[in-house]
């Protein structure tokens, strides 16, 4: 197995570029944002994709909907800024409504081989509920069923959506994937030293959170949950899905070292070396 479970996971340093997918707004700030702040904070490049802008995230009578998805899509430039993402690609499905269709793995499909990651983070589709006070909500399921089917085989086979070749978006291989609190986990992420962080970006989301005075004591609390048993004090969880060899990868480094040659890797194909 190239990885060990319940030891805190080091991102192999060839995985450079990260792209998030979520459904809503607050939903990467809740879950996978201490890993991505780790992430950034090693000079990585983070982008978040959104389905939706979350203008269904209120209960008032008469809310004008298009201003709150301009506030939330605002909020997430400020939270985006704290974790150090370097951009956030807006899809404005409608909030609360969102159903894993082509249409979707196409819109998601184009952002993988836009942004050409290495690693692709998202939720489980297969999670219909937690414990035994929250089900989960239906566009997370939805987008995270179209996000799986949009890494594998979408974005890296030539002839599924032959139309985004039009636009000049060719296949792509991405590498790992990391499934927020997918069952069972096998890999874990310490953020001891990104939880601050991750509070910060979750308290940008004013809009859900108000004031954000239960953030920090709540966080801190499922961080925990989240690796109990593991040793990490706090910690993300996820299922983690390889689709390359590190081995490869560590024969490149080897051979860098002998030749100075610097090691990229090739997203359509085996790793390769340029010069
Ligand atoms: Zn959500």
């Amino acid at each position: 197995m190239p990885y060990e479970p319940r030891q805190p996971h080091e991102l192999h340093p060839l995985l450079q570029k990260i792209l998030c997918i979520a459904a809503h707004p607050d939903d990467i700030e809740f879950s996978m944002a201490g890993t991505v702040a780790q992430w950034a904070r090693q000079g990585r490049e983070v982008v978040f994709a959104l389905v939706t802008s979350g203008n269904a995230g209120a209960n008032e009578p008469n809310t004008n909907l298009s201003e709150l998805a301009e506030r939330r899509e605002r909020e997430c430039w400020d939270s985006g800024k704290i974790l150090g993402a370097k951009d956030i690609a807006f899809l404005r499905y409608r909030d609360g409504v969102v159903e894993p269709t082509l249409d979707l793995r196409r819109d998601l499909t184009r952002l993988i081989r836009k942004h050409k990651p290495d690693v692709v983070v998202c939720g489980d589709p297969m999670q219909r509920w937690y414990g035994n006070d929250y089900l989960n909500h239906p566009d997370h399921r939805a987008v995270a069923s179209a996000a799986l089917d949009a890494v594998f085989p979408s974005a890296e086979t030539r002839y599924i959506f032959p139309e985004l070749l039009h636009e000049g978006c060719e296949p792509h291989k991405v590498r790992e994937l990391f499934i927020n609190f997918g069952s069972p986990p096998d890999t874990w992420v310490d953020i001891g030293e990104t939880i601050d962080l991750k509070c910060a970006a979750l308290k940008a989301h004013i809009s859900q959170i108000g004031d954000g005075q239960w953030i920090d004591k709540q966080m801190r609390e499922w961080a925990k949950q989240e690796g109990d048993g593991t040793g990490i004090e706090y910690s993300e969880s996820y299922r983690r899905m390889i689709f390359w060899e590190p081995k490869e990868a560590e024969a490149m480094d080897q051979k860098t070292h002998e030749t100075g040659e610097v090691p990229t890797l090739s997203h359509e194909g085996e790793a390769a070396h340029v010069r």
